[in-house]
């Protein structure tokens, strides 16, 4: 079994240094965890945390923690509803709770995975987004020059600590843009270029706007852009919409990222 990773203070990203989102479990020295997905409002997170323990580690359930196949779901489910479910169960007893975001900010089958695991014996705290609780911060990130994975992981890490770097990175214009969400296989943002700009539903995250829509959609015009979604998510019809609108590349991946796409992605950004 691969080693897991879980959430560590952000303090460094406030120094300017990288922020990483996992740290290995066994660098705790508690071995119960509160766990999280999707964006759950952060009044409700820090609660859960008060209420389980604010020592306990946040992981979030769901990136690829190398558990196995729970055999809980269907194949034909997004890989990050795999995710979830499979790192719940194979985290078991020691998950403390799951702060699971289960409104308009996530999908349907987050909500399903949600009630789930309640039936399955976990702790869970729902989570919806109200849309007086959208926000409009900064996009410190997503137009930064910086490497894409390291980008995404910044981005998704304010989900838990939104606190501005006090030292932002410089921000560029855009060569090629990046729409969607946190990829399950993470090696196809190795492919673009520190210039890119990421834009879709992680875009949302950063300006605290997780369920709006008309963000979720704005790609700035002649930008070549790679429409990214999971399979079997309902996102791909609006990363087709979009890509048709804007000339861009839509690819969807289930687990891997296979060398057919890769090529194509690769070949996308040095053409365009
Ligand atoms: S990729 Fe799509 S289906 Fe999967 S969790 Fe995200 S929004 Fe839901």
């Amino acid at each position: 079994m691969p080693s897991r990773f879980f959430h560590q203070s952000r303090r460094s990203s406030r120094r300017g240094n990288p922020v990483h989102r996992y740290i290995r479990m066994k660098e705790h020295s508690t071995d119960r965890v509160v766990g999280y997905f999707g964006f759950p409002r952060r009044r409700i997170l820090r609660e859960a945390r008060e209420r389980f323990g604010s020592a306990l580690p946040l992981v979030d359930l769901d990136v690829d923690l190398g558990a196995g196949d729970s055999l809980v779901l269907p194949a034909t489910t997004c890989r990050i509803i795999a995710n979830i479910v499979d790192n719940a169960v194979h985290l078991g007893p020691r998950l403390a709770a799951v702060v699971a975001s289960v409104g308009e900010e996530k999908c349907d089958r987050g909500r399903h995975a949600a009630y789930l695991l309640a039936r399955m014996g976990f702790t869970v705290i729902e989570s919806r987004f109200p849309a007086e609780e959208l926000e409009d911060r900064p996009l410190v990130y997503a137009r930064a020059r910086l490497p894409l994975r390291e980008k995404i992981d910044r981005i998704m890490a304010t989900v838990v600590d939104p606190a501005a770097p006090a030292q932002g990175p410089v921000s560029c214009s855009p060569t090629h843009g990046f729409w969607g969400v946190p990829p399950h296989d993470p090696r196809i943002l190795d492919l673009f270029p520190e210039t890119t700009h990421v834009y879709g539903w992680v875009r949302c995250v950063e300006a605290g706007r997780p369920s709006d829509v008309e963000l979720e959609c704005l790609v700035d015009e002649g930008v070549p852009t790679v429409f990214f979604t999971q399979s079997f998510c309902a996102k791909q019809d609006l990363a087709h919409h979009l890509a048709e609108k804007h000339r861009g590349l839509a690819i969807d991946c289930h687990r891997e990222i296979n060398d057919s796409i890769l090529a194509k992605v690769e070949a996308f950004v040095r053409l365009s």
